[in-house]
């Protein structure tokens, strides 16, 4: 089909933004399909995840950021299995081609992707609604992978990174709360340019050292759940655990802790990992989080039960649990 000269066709504009070199894959985009080289006795883990304007990034939104987030939080499912991630595709439904916004969108994407090692392979490009939908791969020797029906009685459970702090910067975006200044660019940057945990899961994994792992997307309770349910065991978290995510020397002003509670409790977008491991491997954990200057948290513990999440204070007693996460069709407090 011939287009217009003005007027950018699809295959000018996927051609201008979205092809790149694709050195790691057998055959890259401009075929009807890419040809993907696995490497000998490995799984590949596969996993998609959708981007809606007004539902999971606010009207407005950098491009570059949002290229960048719209890769990552598929990478952060890939590190929850521990796998390596390898290849991307991309299908996207634009309202008009802006050049502007195509260029941001295309620079985070691709910086994202060069930043873990990954190859765009392929994709689609459609007019509507501003939607992205990035699916990617990555690959784990057969039988490793991390899932989340792992976790066996007595293991610990562990956090990566300041869980919260990602939904503080979104309150903070949309006005509800200001951060202070303090802790304010780390908050916004793990709520706008998450990175994934991709060289934590797969140290993981490795060796041997979490059993059972979840990235947090939707709020530490909520991803809590999902392990417990999946492992048929009962999770209780100690609060006198959790980090800490007010800056340190900071007077408490109680409505803002109060927020951060909840937030370390239940704010989405975080992309930390949530994983088990046996108690034996406490000390070697506490190196690896040194050696990825990761803070790692040991904050609970897989108890006898059928998939609950509860509470514990500073007793020992248990504590009410109000609101556990983010849910698209029960987006109320539970
Ligand atoms: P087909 O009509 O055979 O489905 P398309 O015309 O949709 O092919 O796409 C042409 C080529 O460009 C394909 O190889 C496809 O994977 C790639 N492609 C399309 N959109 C994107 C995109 N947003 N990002 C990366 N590659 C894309
Ligand atoms: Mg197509």
């Amino acid at each position: 089909m011939k287009s217009h000269p003005n007027i950018l066709s699809e295959f000018d504009l996927i051609a201008r933004h979205f092809i790149r070199p694709t050195p790691r894959t057998a055959l890259g985009p401009g075929d009807d399909a890419a040809l993907l080289a696995p490497s000998s006795g490995a799984q590949i883990a596969v996993t998609s995840d959708m981007l809606i304007s007004g539902v999971h990034f606010l009207p407005g939104t950098d491009p570059e950021k949002l290229g960048w987030k719209a890769l990552a939080v598929n990478l952060s499912d890939l590190a929850a299995m521990g796998a390596q991630p390898r290849w991307a595709l991309l299908a996207c439904g634009l309202s008009k081609p802006d050049e502007n916004w195509l260029t941001g969108f295309s620079s985070g994407i691709f910086s994202c992707a060069q930043r873990y090692g990954i190859d765009l392979v392929g994709g689609d490009t459609t007019r509507g609604p501003l939607t992205l939908c990035v699916t990617a791969l990555g690959e784990i020797p057969a039988g490793t992978a991390l899932r989340r029906d792992a976790a066996r009685l007595n293991d610990d459970l562990w956090i990566s990174g300041l869980p919260g702090i990602a939904a503080l910067g979104l309150a903070h975006r949309k006005g509800e709360m200001r951060l202070p200044p303090e802790i304010l660019n780390a908050c916004l940057d793990r709520f706008e340019k998450p990175k994934p945990r991709v060289e934590l899961g797969i140290a993981l994994r490795k060796n041997a050292l979490a059993r059972a792992a979840i990235d947090v997307s939707d709020g530490l309770l909520a991803d809590a759940e999902h392990l417990a349910e999946a492992s048929k065991l009962d999770i209780a978290i100690d609060t006198m655990l959790l980090p800490e995510c007010l800056p340190e020397g900071m007077p408490p002003v109680s409505s803002l802790t109060k927020k951060f509670q909840k937030a370390r409790l239940s704010g989405g977008d975080d992309y930390e990992l949530l994983f088990s491991a046996a108690p034996e491997r406490r000390e070697d954990i506490g190196a690896l989080g040194m050696q990825l200057d990761l803070p790692l948290w040991r904050i609970g513990r897989f108890v006898e039960g059928q998939g609950r999440v509860t509470l514990l204070g500073k007793r020992g007693e248990t504590l009410p649990v109000f609101h556990k996460g983010y849910d698209h069709f029960a987006e109320n407090i539970q």
